[in-house]
C-alpha cells in the first residue's frame, strides 16, 4: 500500500475521494482492512473492459473475480478474452518469408489471419518443406556452438567434453525443445519422472532424439532455480550427454533461434495455469509443431493431425499423481506417434507424413495466432466501443457523464429502502409445466426513482448437470405502467425445461447508459 502510495497518492484527491475508498476499490471487500490490496482486484473496478488472454483465462478470469460482482453468476460478468498472438515478421524465420512470399498471396501480410492464403502451403512441394525445416536446424546447431562453446568451455572445465557434445548434435535427430520462464507451474522437471524410460528414448542409435531446454527463473523463486539446477545435472549425467541440453541464458536472439529451428515444442503446464503461452505459436508460423497440455492457447488452437495434445481435464487432484500421468503420456506418445512418424523416412530422406503435420498446422493453426488477429480483436471487441463511449460521454462539456453520475446517486442512496409491495409468484412456489403459460407479478416502490429498476428470471441448471455453468436462461420483466411510486412488472413465461431446474427472480438498476451490469453492480434476489 506504502509503495502505491508513492506513484498514486494523488489520485485520490482528483478523484473527490478519500484514500480508504481509492485502496479500497482494490479489495474484494473495500473496508476490510486486513485484506491485501490486490492490483487485479482494482484494474477490475477502475476499467469498463476486462479480458483474458485465450478463451480458457477469459473464463478462468470470470471465476477468479467473479466476488467483485456479488449477485451475478461467473458467466454472466463481463470479463471477456483476446488470445495473444505474436507478431509474423519479428518471429517467422526468413528462410519461411521466403516460401511464404513465393507461395501466398501478394496481399498476404495486410490480410495475415485469412487461412485461404495460408493453405498455400499445400502448394509447396514436400522437399521444399523439408530443406527449409533442415536449413533451419543447422542454424540452430551453428548458433549453439558459435555462442555456447566459450561459456561451457568456462563452465565445465573438460574441453574434450564439450567439442565432442557439441560436434555430437545430429541435425538428422528429432529435436525437441522445452524453452521458457522455469516458473514451477510450467513443470519443466515432467520429462524426468521415469529417467530409464527416458535413457531409452533419447538412445535408440536408429531414432535419436535430442532435447534442448532453456530458461530463467525469477531472482525470488527458489523452487525455479532448484528446476534449472536439476536439468543442468541431468544434462550432465553419461546417459543424458548431448541427448539433454541446457542452454542459458534464454532471450529472444536464443527463442528465435529455437522455435523455428527444433522439431518439436514442447510446453506441459499446470492445468489450467498457462493463461495463453506465445512461444508455441511462434513454432507454428516456423514449420514446428506443438506437443502440449491442452491449456492457454493449445486448447482454441489444436488440430487434430497437426500436432499433439495431452487431454484439458484433469485425472487427478492430487498433484503428483497428475504428473506421473501427464509423463506417462508423453512417454507413450514419444514412443509409438511422434518418433515413429517422424523416422517414416523414405527414399527421399524424410518423412512424408511428418511433412503432412507440418503442413496442416501451417495451414490451420498460424492464421489464428499472429499479432494482426489479436489487434483486429481488441479492435473489434473494446478499442472501438471505448472510443465511441468516450465521446459520447464526453460530449458537452461530459453531459452525459454528469447525469449517469447523477443518476447512480440517486439510485444508491434509494436503493436500500426500494422494496416489492406487491407480488404474484405463484409459478416459482408451486414448480411449472413445460407447455403452460404462467405470468409473474411484481409491484415495487421505487421510492421517487423514475422507472430505474429491471427485474428479470434467472433460470439455474439442476448442480448435477455436469457443466460448470449454472445459468440456463434468463428472461426480463416488462414495466407495464405505474401509479405513483409504484411500478408494475409482468413476465408471461413458459417453462422451456423440465425437472429439476430452480427459478428465482432478481432485481437490479436498470439504465440503458450502462456499458454493462457489473459498471453499477448493485443486485438483490427477490425469490
Ligand atoms: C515468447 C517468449 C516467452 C514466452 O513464452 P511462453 O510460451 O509464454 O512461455 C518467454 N521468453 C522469451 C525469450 C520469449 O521469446
Amino acid at each position: 500500500e506504502a509503495l502505491f502510495g508513492k506513484y498514486m497518492g494523488g489520485y485520490p484527491s482528483r478523484l473527490g475521494i478519500s484514500w480508504d475508498e481509492f485502496i479500497g476499490m482494490g479489495r474484494q471487500n473495500p473496508d476490510d482492512h486486513n485484506e491485501r490490496f490486490c492490483m487485479s482486484i482494482f484494474a477490475c473496478n477502475t476499467c469498463q473492459e476486462v479480458n483474458g488472454v485465450s478463451k480458457l483465462h477469459g473464463w478462468v478470469s470470470q471465476k477468479m473475480f467473479a466476488p467483485i460482482w456479488a449477485g451475478y453468476f461467473p458467466e454472466e460478468n463481463h470479463v471477456g478474452y483476446v488470445t495473444n498472438g505474436v507478431h509474423f515478421p519479428t518471429w517467422t524465420a526468413t528462410e519461411w518469408r521466403k516460401v511464404y512470399d513465393k507461395y501466398f498471396d501478394a496481399n498476404f501480410m495486410n490480410d495475415q489471419s485469412n487461412e485461404s492464403i495460408w493453405h498455400g502451403i499445400y502448394n509447396v512441394a514436400d522437399e521444399e518443406i523439408w530443406k527449409t525445416r533442415m536449413e533451419l536446424k543447422e542454424k540452430l546447431i551453428k548458433f549453439i556452438r558459435d555462442k555456447f562453446t566459450q561459456q561451457w568451455l568456462r563452465n565445465q572445465g573438460n574441453p574434450a567434453k564439450v567439442v565432442s557434445i557439441l560436434e555430437r548434435i545430429n541435425p538428422n535427430a528429432l529435436m525437441i525443445g522445452f524453452c521458457r520462464r522455469f516458473a514451477t507451474y510450467k513443470r519443466a522437471h515432467l520429462l524426468f519422472t521415469d529417467l530409464d524410460r527416458l535413457e531409452k528414448i533419447v538412445n535408440d542409435p536408429e531414432r535419436p532424439v535430442l532435447f534442448f531446454f532453456s530458461g530463467k527463473a525469477h531472482p525470488a523463486d527458489g523452487a525455479g532455480q532448484g528446476l534449472i539446477k536439476r536439468i543442468f545435472e541431468i544434462s550432465r549425467m553419461p546417459q543424458f550427454l548431448g541427448k539433454i541440453i541446457f542452454l542459458e541464458d534464454y532471450d529472444m536472439q536464443l527463442a528465435r533461434r529455437l522455435v523455428s529451428g527444433v522439431d518439436i515444442w514442447m510446453n506441459t503446464p499446470t492445468r489450467p495455469l498457462e493463461a495463453s503461452g506465445t512461444s508455441g505459436e511462434k513454432a507454428e508460423m516456423n514449420g514446428v509443431v506443438n506437443l502440449s497440455v491442452l491449456d492457454g492457447w493449445w486448447v482454441e488452437g489444436y488440430r487434430e493431425g497437426a500436432g499433439w495434445a495431452l487431454p484439458q481435464e484433469r485425472t487427478y487432484q492430487n498433484q503428483g499423481y497428475q504428473d506421473q500421468l501427464d509423463a506417462a503420456t508423453i512417454y507413450t506418445l514419444l514412443e509409438n506417434e511422434i518418433i515413429p512418424l517422424y523416422y517414416n523416412k523414405g527414399k527421399k530422406g524424410y518423412s512424408e507424413k511428418w511433412v503432412k503435420v507440418i503442413k496442416n498446422s501451417i495451414a490451420t493453426i498460424a492464421p489464428h495466432y499472429t499479432m494482426k488477429r489479436q489487434l483486429d480483436d481488441y479492435f473489434d471487441k473494446f478499442y472501438i466501443k471505448e472510443a465511441n463511449r468516450f465521446k459520447k460521454l464526453s460530449a458537452n462539456d461530459n453531459r452525459l457523464a454528469k447525469e449517469i453520475a447523477l443518476w447512480k446517486e440517486a439510485v444508491a442512496e434509494r436503493w436500500d429502502s426500494i422494496r416489492v409491495v406487491d407480488k404474484d409468484v405463484k409459478m416459482l412456489v408451486e414448480g411449472g409445466e413445460t407447455g403452460v403459460n404462467y405470468t409473474l407479478k411484481y409491484v415495487i416502490d421505487e421510492q421517487g426513482l423514475d422507472d430505474a429498476i429491471g427485474l428479470e428470471l434467472v433460470t439455474l441448471k439442476p448442480e448435477t448437470d455436469g457443466s460448470d455453468r449454472e445459468v440456463y436462461s434468463v428472461h426480463e420483466f416488462k414495466m407495464v405502467g405505474h401509479e405513483g411510486n409504484n411500478y408494475h412488472f409482468e413476465l408471461t413465461y413458459e417453462p422451456d425445461h423440465a425437472g429439476s431446474f430452480r427459478s428465482c427472480v432478481r432485481m437490479f438498476p436498470k439504465n440503458a447508459n450502462l456499458p454493462h451490469r457489473q459498471d453499477f453492480c448493485y443486485v438483490k434476489w427477490l425469490d
